[in-house]
């Protein structure tokens, strides 16, 4: 599918060309409950939050969700199970993908090799060159606790 059909996934990226790769399956399981099970890939061109060039960001997530028609069929499944539930017999393919496509999105998006001065340090924190300043913050945070080691 083309990606610029994902508007809400294409919030915050570079830009809108590509494709997502779907390869999914619907089953019933042993249960006989409607089950998508398959696999999303694709490539968002977002802003590396190190450098703040563009990085290319692949996206590469399992699909396993149970489809119910009643929130009721949910108590078939364990706890570990996800679900989502459909209304009226209507499922929003697209929008469920792109829910599960946005869950994939990486917290910090940045570039894989973009981080060559903190690989082998004990604790990225610890060399930060803010941590080292001293910042308003911190002093502000002695002042509020002075007890603070
Ligand atoms: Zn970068």
């Amino acid at each position: 599918m083309p990606l610029r059909r994902f508007a809400r996934l294409l919030e915050g990226a570079l830009g809108s060309e590509g494709e997502v790769a779907v390869d999914c399956r619907f089953v019933r399981d042993a249960r006989g409950l409607p089950h998508l099970t398959g696999n999303l890939r694709t490539t968002l061109r977002l802003s590396c939050q190190r450098c703040l060039e563009p990085a290319d960001v692949v996206i590469d997530t399992a699909v396993d969700v149970f489809l119910l028609a009643d929130e009721a069929y949910a108590e078939r499944l364990s706890e570990e199970e996800d679900y989502v539930v459909f209304e009226d017999g209507q499922l929003d393919l697209p929008g469920l993908l792109e829910d599960e496509l946005i869950l994939a999105l990486p917290l910090v998006a940045r570039h894989e090799d973009c981080e060559p001065q903190v690989a082998l340090n004990e604790s990225p924190l610890d060399d930060a060159p803010v941590a080292k300043k001293e910042n308003p913050f911190q002093v502000l945070a002695s002042l509020k606790r002075p007890d603070a080691e």
